[in-house]
Order: structure tokens, then sequence, then C-alpha cells
């Protein structure tokens, strides 16, 4: 099945909705394959938001992933990407729609909570930045059965 990759950010760990934002995706049938804390160095940042080098928030979109550690998460399900960008929400916050969890969570557009890889593409090289392999888990949700059809079960494999 499909990976894909969630930072809890800084401003997330500070406001205490690690348990929140896990919980959601736990709820909504990811399977967590790997979970980590960290610090983002300088290297990290720039490696990740390397899109975003030259415009005027790139130092305080910065400074916000360092204000503290961060957590990592290497989700997968069924067309992960798409379903946990759907659950996260628009960058803006105050324009992402109630129930996701920008939405839900924050007020900011720099503040967002939560990072989610954008692409399947960006998914594989965010997952490997993040993760060494070892550190990630290829073990059997004993009801994957009950979260997808039979017919599922074999597209997404
Ligand atoms: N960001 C910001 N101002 C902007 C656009 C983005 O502060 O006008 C920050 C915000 O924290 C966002 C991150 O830069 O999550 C990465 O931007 P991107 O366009 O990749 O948005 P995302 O994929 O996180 O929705
Ligand atoms: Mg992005």
């Amino acid at each position: 099945m499909e990976k894909t990759l969630i930072l809890i950010k800084p401003n997330a760990i500070q406001r205490g909705l690690t348990g929140d934002i896990i919980t959601r995706f736990e709820r909504k049938g990811l399977r967590f394959a790997g979970i980590k804390m960290l610090f983002m160095d300088d290297e990290l940042v720039a490696e990740h938001y390397s899109h975003l080098k030259d415009r005027p928030f790139f130092p305080y979109l910065k400074a916000s992933m360092q204000a503290s550690p961060l957590i990592a998460c290497c989700l997968e399900g069924a067309e992960a990407v798409e379903t946990v960008r759907l659950m996260v929400g628009a960058t803006n916050s105050r324009k992402a729609l109630p129930g996701t969890i920008r939405g839900d969570f924050s007020m900011s557009g720099e503040q967002n909570v939560v990072h989610a890889s954008d692409s399947v593409e960006n998914a594989l090289v965010e997952i490997n930045r993040f993760f060494k392999p070892e550190e990630l888990f290829d073990y059997q949700s004993a009801v994957t059965c009950f979260e997808y059809g039979g017919e599922e079960t074999l597209k997404f494999k």
C-alpha cells in the first residue's frame, strides 16, 4: 500500500495537539509504519523546503520549524498521499475546511500544525529524508479485512 509522510510541527507540539492529530489518522484507518521525534537542523529545513527558499516568508518558516523538536510519521494506506492531504486541508488554515486538521486546529497560514507530502513521488523522497529503512515497520494490521473491501485489498495491496 501507499506510504506518505506527515510532520507534526513544533507549533502543534507546543500546543499539546499531538494526541489529537495522531488519533485522527489512527481512527481513519491509516497504519503507522514509522514514528519518531527529531529536531530539524538547518540542512534538513533547507532540503525539505527548497521549493520555498526564495520566498519572503522562508526565514519565518525556518524559525517555526526549529522552534522545538517535531514528530515525523510515515503513514500507510490505499491512496494515502491524497487521503492525508484531504484530511490536512488547505495551507492557509483560515481557508481550510472545518473537519480538516488545519481547519479545526489552527488560525494560521504558517503555524498550520502539520506537514503532509503532496504527491506520491515527493512522499518517497520525504520518507527517505526522515526515516532510515530500519525505522519503518512492515507489519500486518489484524483488521485490514474490516477496513477495506475485497476488491480494494487486491487493487491496493
Ligand atoms: N507557508 C507560509 N506562508 C505561505 C505559504 C506557506 O508560511 O504563504 C509555510 C506553511 O507553514 C506551509 C509551508 O510553508 O505549510 C510549506 O508550504 P507549501 O506551499 O508546501 O504548503 P503545504 O504543502 O504545507 O500545504
Ligand atoms: Mg508542501
